[in-house]
Formats: structure tokens, C-alpha cells, sequence
């Protein structure tokens, strides 16, 4: 349920619409638009009666809300969400670029890469200090010595860092060094993490699972809105299908797909959703003319010695000669890089 306030209704106004929703025992979301304040209601098992809410001082009307995401479907939020992080934002006509190693192998590697991924115009710093692997025999991360890592490069270059949270009792260390915590394909259905990164302070970056629907994948990100933290960029990187060409068959149709039915932004990882050097460019490029709010890309100093995912690493140079491609298709697009 959305309750509407009129246009100019106090804040006083808003706040005693959210103390009766409370009072009820459900759980007022308020949602700022341009023209007025709505409060999205969750936590009814059954639909409300609006009667006793739209006595209230200040509000224009109670209306139903058919989707099931009450807080990241559009219905109840018809603006697009902006995500500012650092300089980069994330939505509402901007296109922003997040780079760097698969993952954190050693701070000259990370530093070396994120030097060379911030002259090409990346705002944020990937890297995996924590790796969800297939095999348990391959290299699981640098862990805690990973994320400090990611901090120390952070204090050289300025770039705000994303990284991998596997599992709710590293969260909160994993919270202290990202600028945005990266809830990975594997865990897109792990509830108790969502929950739990729902009461964080800082951005979300929730991948899309290996084969998850449109709608699975945002009622995961309203696991993470129902807990209170509204700021979450989705990422499309594949999902399993017959082909074979590619490691993942990226599916770009859920870009305009995600824009018509939530006001998250949502950006491409063509590096997972690919598999393959060669296929980064050219699906990086499709991704923005599809009309993605920003791109995630592995890039390395020398993939063929990397600890992962190197067969998909761009080598810094290619990564720059793909950013010039990007800032050229973006004002096509109706986006500034
Ligand atoms: C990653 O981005 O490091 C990663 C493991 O991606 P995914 O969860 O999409 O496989
Ligand atoms: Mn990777």
C-alpha cells in the first residue's frame, strides 16, 4: 500500500503518517519524489484498510500496490533512484564505470590496475578480496589481508573500492573497507545475507543469479530494501543457457526489461557474462546502447598470470581503447560518462 501525501505536506505531516503505520504494526518506507512524499507500506500479510490513513493531516489518498517489490518496483517510486558513490553516480542519466582485477592478488597488483583503470575514466575499483569459486582447490581470495588491500589502494587513488561479501560473519569487516558491498550471482538467493546487508549504510551491487528470472532477482533486492537500506545498483552478468560460445549467455533485454518494471539503476558485467577477452568490447558497447547505467569490467597487468578469471581480463590498454568507445556511444544512449 502507498500512502500519497498532498504536494507541500510538512514533514511533521509525513512523520505522523509513518508513527500510525508503526502503530498498526507494519513498516512505513518513505519515498521522496520531485512533487510530493509518498510512504510505502510493507509488512501486511493482508491489504489494509486505508480508511484510518487517509484521515490523516496531509494526505492526498491510499492507493493499492499491485507489484509484489513494493519498494523497488516503480509503481510506488515512478523516479529513477540515484546512487551517489564518491564522484560516480549511479542512475538518472548517468553511465558509470566500475574496473579492476577479478581478484586482489597483491597491493602492486591492485595499485598497478586501479592507477591504470582511473586514467581511462573508471570512478570505482573492483576486486575480490573474498572469491566465490567453483573448485575449492582454486585461490579463494587474500581475505581480511585482501580488503586492507583495497583500503591502502583507496588512499593512493581516491577510487571508492566494490567488493564480494560471501556470508553474513564477514559482512561487517567487508562493510568497514568496501564503498559499495557486492552481493555476487551465487549468493543473489542467500536471504540472511540480503537481510543483513539491508541494515548496512552503503550501497549494494546485487548480481542477477546464474538462473534467475527478472522477478527473483528484484525480490532479492527487496530483501535488502524491506531491511531499510534503499540504495541498490543490480548487475546483469549472464545466466546459464545451451550455448557454449560464451561462458554465460548475457542477457541484455533485461536492461530496458529491469527500467520498466524498477527505478534501481542497473549495469553490465560483459567480463562474467562472456567469459572471453574478445567479447568484452563488443558486448560492453551493446550494454550501453541497450541502456545500462554503467558497465563492470576485469581488467589486468598480465592476465595470463592471473590467480582468476584471466581468459576474460582486459589488459589495461584494451580497457582504455574501450572507454573511449563507451564515452563516444554515451551521449547516443542519453548518457554522461
Ligand atoms: C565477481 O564479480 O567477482 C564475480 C564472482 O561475479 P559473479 O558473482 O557474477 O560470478
Ligand atoms: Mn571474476
Amino acid at each position: 500500500m502507498l500512502i500519497v501525501m498532498r504536494q507541500g505536506a510538512s514533514e511533521e505531516e509525513v512523520a505522523r503518517v509513518e508513527e500510525s503505520v508503526r502503530a498498526a504494526g507494519f513498516t512505513p518506507h518513505p519515498v521522496r519524489g520531485a512533487l510530493r512524499t509518498a510512504v510505502a507500506v510493507t509488512g501486511n500479510e493482508t491489504p489494509l484498510n486505508p480508511a484510518s490513513f487517509e484521515r490523516l493531516a496531509g494526505v492526498q489518498s491510499v492507493v493499492p500496490v499491485t507489484q509484489p517489490t513494493t519498494l523497488v518496483g516503480r509503481e510506488s517510486h515512478p523516479d529513477d533512484t540515484l546512487i551517489e558513490v564518491g564522484g560516480a553516480v549511479f542512475g538518472g542519466g548517468h553511465l558509470a564505470v566500475i574496473a579492476g582485477p577479478c581478484a586482489v592478488e597483491s597491493f602492486e597488483q591492485t595499485l598497478e590496475v586501479a592507477r591504470a583503470v582511473q586514467a581511462a575514466g573508471a570512478k570505482l575499483l573492483r576486486g575480490g578480496a573474498y572469491k566465490p569459486r567453483t573448485s575449492p582447490y582454486s585461490f579463494q581470495g587474500l581475505e581480511r589481508e585482501g580488503l586492507k588491500i583495497l583500503s591502502k589502494v583507496r588512499q593512493e587513488t581516491g577510487l571508492p573500492v566494490v567488493t564480494e561479501v560471501l556470508d553474513t560473519d564477514s559482512l561487517e569487516l567487508v562493510a568497514e573497507h568496501a564503498d559499495v558491498i557486492q552481493i555476487g550471482a551465487r549468493s543473489m538467493q542467500n536471504f540472511p545475507l540480503l537481510k543483513r546487508a539491508g541494515r548496512v549504510r552503503k550501497p549494494v551491487l546485487l548480481k542477477r543469479g546464474l538462473s534467475a528470472t527478472l522477478e527473483e532477482w528484484l525480490m532479492s533486492a527487496e530483501y535488502i530494501a524491506a531491511e531499510g537500506n534503499p540504495s541498490i545498483i543490480l548487475c546483469e552478468r549472464g545466466v546459464r543457457t545451451f550455448s557454449t560460445h560464451t561462458r554465460y549467455t548475457l542477457d541484455l533485454a533485461i536492461v530496458p526489461a529491469v527500467k520498466e518494471t524498477s527505478h534501481l539503476p542497473v549495469i553490465v558485467d560483459p567480463s562474467h557474462g562472456t567469459g572471453s577477452r574478445t567479447k568484452v568490447a563488443p558486448m560492453a558497447r551493446a550494454a550501453v546502447a541497450a541502456g545500462a547505467d554503467g558497465l563492470m569490467v576485469e581488467v589486468h597487468a598480465d592476465p595470463g598470470g592471473a590467480l582468476s578469471d584471466g581468459p576474460q581480463a582486459l589488459l589495461p590498454s584494451e580497457f582504455a581503447g574501450l572507454m573511449a568507445e563507451v564515452r563516444a556511444l554515451a551521449g547516443l544512449a542519453g548518457r554522461k560518462v
